[in-house]
């Protein structure tokens, strides 16, 4: 079976995976080199089902639930299961009620067990809610690392196919996030900042409750920090507005000022694809099967997606009995 998939963000790349698992020829069609071309490039890399139900529907839980799992499986050590800690700044706290109104799988924690699981936000923030269930990982590493077992297992990787060459393959995948020419797809802007500092350290997601939109700060090796997110109904690419630079770095050094003494190491902004409901869409027509809409959830959701929209294909997995450590 010969396949394409067209587009290497994370939907391109793990369904790509879920196929060659199961025995089938890919090829992967990717115009851009810079990885830049992608939302996947930008994204915080949370695996937070529980927490994103506050403005999500259930399907984001039963879909995104055994992500960390999947990612685990696939690529061993690449996942941190320490949780999420959500907190609010003093005059915000009645908005903590708020977030717990509209989720579950946490716990509500105090001052003391704040500082236990955070000691550098010790004595900073009284309440808190804790989602111990939660995970995470660092997206640009996986997505390598992804690249890496594929082509490892024969996967070509072009960046130029005629039409006649693309009329070849027995499946086409579109992956291409918002460049997919579907009509339904709109883009959510997100803008986000790397910062590095070695006077703070923190081992899970912070999300800070904030009026406007989610902001969290996620740890990353070396120091980095990841700072997100902008939530702008826009397809606008381009950098990073000014005051979405103040409300993201005010938000980091309220969580802790040793953030005002950061680096910022990159600032960038990705084009989320979303439909109308948010949720994302397994689409077969023909030969030909979309895999869009991950919206603010692509690392939670690409493996369910992966594997509904291979299932389409290959319903057998079965073929590959190597060890994926091998590869890397
Ligand atoms: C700031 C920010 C933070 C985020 N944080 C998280 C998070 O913490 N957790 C989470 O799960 N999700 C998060 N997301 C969401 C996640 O990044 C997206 O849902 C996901 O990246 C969408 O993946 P995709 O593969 O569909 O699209 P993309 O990553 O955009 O990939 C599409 C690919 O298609 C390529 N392409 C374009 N045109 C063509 C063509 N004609 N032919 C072939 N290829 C083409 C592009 O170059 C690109 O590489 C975040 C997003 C942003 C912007």
């Amino acid at each position: 079976m010969n396949v394409l998939v067209k587009g290497a963000g994370v939907a391109g790349l793990t369904v790509a995976y879920e196929l060659c698992l199961r025995g089938a020829e890919v090829t992967i069609l990717e115009p851009f080199r810079d990885e830049r071309s992608a939302a996947s490039w930008y994204a915080g890399g949370m695996l937070a089902p529980w927490c994103e139900r506050e403005s999500a529907e259930q399907p984001i839980i039963d879909l995104g639930s055994k992500a960390a799992d999947w990612w685990e499986a696939t690529l061993p050590g690449t996942v941190t299961r320490n949780g999420t800690l959500v907190i609010a700044s003093p005059r915000d706290v009645k908005e903590l009620d708020r977030f717990g109104g509209r989720t579950s799988g946490f716990v509500h924690i105090g001052e003391e067990a704040i500082s236990l699981l955070e000691p550098d936000l010790g004595g900073a923030f009284r309440k808190g809610l804790f989602f111990e269930g939660e995970a995470h990982l660092e997206p640009r590493r996986v997505l390598k690392d992804l690249r890496t077992m594929l082509t490892a297992w024969n996967t070509r990787f072009e960046t130029e196919m005629s039409a006649p060459e693309i009329s070849d393959f027995e499946w086409v995948l579109d992956c291409t996030g918002i460049a997919s020419s579907d009509t339904d797809l709109r883009g959510v802007r997100g803008e986000m900042l790397l910062l590095r500092s070695k006077d703070i350290s923190l081992s899970r997601p912070i999300r800070l409750i904030h009026p406007r939109f989610p902001l969290y700060i996620v740890p990353r090796p070396d120091n980095i920090f990841m700072v997100g997110a902008t939530m702008i109904e826009s397809h606008a690419s381009g950098p990073i507005k000014a005051r979405s630079v103040m409300e993201l770095l005010n938000a980091a050094y309220s969580v802790h000022a040793a953030f005002g003494e950061a680096e910022i190491i990159e600032t960038g902004a990705g084009i989320r694809p979303a439909y109308p409901d948010n949720l994302p869409r397994v689409v077969k027509t023909g030969n030909r099967i979309s895999i869009n809409g991950l919206y603010r959830h692509g690392f939670l959701l690409a493996p369910a997606m992966a594997r509904q929209a291979a299932d389409m294909i290959l319903p057998e997995r079965n073929v590959r009995h190597e060890t994926h450590r091998q590869w890397l």
